[in-house]
């Protein structure tokens, strides 16, 4: 196993807030950091010595940053193949590109996790309206999802009929996509996994997720669920990252149905919105934990040292003007992280708040009543 040890310069594929906080604890364990992004404005701008202002499909771009590197990551999936090719043949590329091709395209994603029996819930592929419509009509209400460039929800529409169907592939672009039955869900929850490059793993437990509009809304950390839940969700997210080969973090969202199925939803070869809360409640955060596994050190404690919750500040909250950050910030154990984003529209993840507290619930009260903060103080 190759390790990179502190002293040497760690390359990201994109420099969104996920960047910038794997930067911020690259640089605390005393790595150089480059990014590459299309936006030269980006977020990870702030920590990065050099930032390559390029498309993630310009290949020679991609080598420019590799040559200045010792390692390459992503903060975001969809990086061109060509890209992912040309890293590979200067750095190591830490996940693979066979890994990144996988996850990053949602039919292709969904294929394999069935073909290596993974649990998903029923599915189909559908081409064109006809295929849609009959997708629709052997599965019942459903989920139409774009293969490719969907997050937050977007690139989606939900479905009651058949009928409805055609329209709904339409407004999807009239290309390929993945058709899912709608389920009936008794929670979301999520797992991290850490993989280095010789096969060694540390495992989060799950988090419990609350979606608004197909938008994370907060999450608490570790999860109030039975030990045999939690097991078998720890357990499914190992089998994928070893079959898949990933090393650095995978993040896998699970699906717990209201008649008691475990169903694994997508996929993130990359640290997740869903374990920020990792910076406050575990003994090691995903951020450290991503470059320790890219880096090939040793893997840090995953312990959950106190209950820990996140709740996400969204552009709309910006509306009026700028939220009143100092009020929220009067609750005790409260912290605000905002990524350095300079124009707020509505949807547009801005930052968030992380609370600690003797339990999950009152973790979560405080993140929640720091953010109404943030909205009445106008
Ligand atoms: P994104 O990449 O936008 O996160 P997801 O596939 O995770 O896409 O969908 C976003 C959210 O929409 C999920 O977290 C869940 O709340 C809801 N959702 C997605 N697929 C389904 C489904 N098949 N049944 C019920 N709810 C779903
Ligand atoms: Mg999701």
């Amino acid at each position: 196993m190759r390790v990179i040890l502190p002293g040497a310069t760690i390359g990201l594929l994109g420099g969104g807030q996920l960047g910038r906080m794997t930067g911020y604890a690259a640089r605390s364990l005393g790595y150089d950091v480059h990014v590459l992004d299309p936006d030269p404005a980006c977020p990870a701008r702030a920590i990065a010595s050099r930032t390559i202002t390029a498309s993630f499909r310009d290949a020679a771009a991609a080598s420019d940053l590799a040559r200045g590197t010792d390692v390459v990551t992503l903060e975001i999936e969809q990086i061109g193949a060509d890209a992912l090719a040309a890293v590979s043949a200067l750095v190591p590329l830490r996940p693979s590109a066979e890994a990144v091709v996988i996850v990053q395209d949602r039919l292709r994603q969904r294929t394999w996790l069935d073909a290596s029996g993974f649990p998903v819930g029923p599915w189909r592929a559908a081409n064109s309206a006809a295929e849609a419509e009959a997708a629709v009509a052997a599965l019942g209400r459903s989920v139409l999802k774009k293969p490719v460039g969907g997050y937050d929800g977007r690139g989606q529409a939900r479905v009651g009929l058949p009928a409805e169907a055609p329209a709904a592939w339409v407004t999807l672009g009239s290309g390929p996509v993945l058709v899912e039955q709608f389920l009936d869900l008794e929670l979301e929850l999520s797992v991290l996994v850490a993989r280095r490059e010789d096969g060694a793993m540390a495992t989060y437990a799950p988090a419990i997720n609350h979606h608004e509009s197909g938008v994370l809304d907060w999450s608490v950390w570790p999860a109030m669920l039975s030990p045999e839940v939690s097991h078998r969700a720890m357990r499914v997210a190992e089998g994928i990252a070893t079959s898949m080969g990933i090393v650095g973090l995978l993040a896998v969202e699970m699906f717990v149905t209201r008649d008691g199925r475990l169903l694994v939803n997508e996929l993130a070869p990359r640290p997740h919105n869903s374990f920020h809360h990792s910076e406050r409640g575990a003994s090691t955060s995903q951020f450290e934990q991503f470059v320790r596994a890219i880096c090939g050190l040793p893997l840090g404690s995953v312990d959950a040292l106190r209950p820990a919750a996140i709740a996400n500040l969204l552009g709309d909250l910006w509306d009026g003007g700028e939220p009143d950050f100092a009020s929220a910030m009067t609750i005790p154990d409260v912290r605000l992280h905002l990524y350095g984003k300079a124009s707020a529209r509505p949807g547009r993840k801005m930052g968030h708040l992380s609370a600690i507290g003797a339990t999950v619930e009152e973790a979560r009260e405080k993140v929640l009543t720091a953010r109404e903060r943030l909205r009445l103080a106008r």
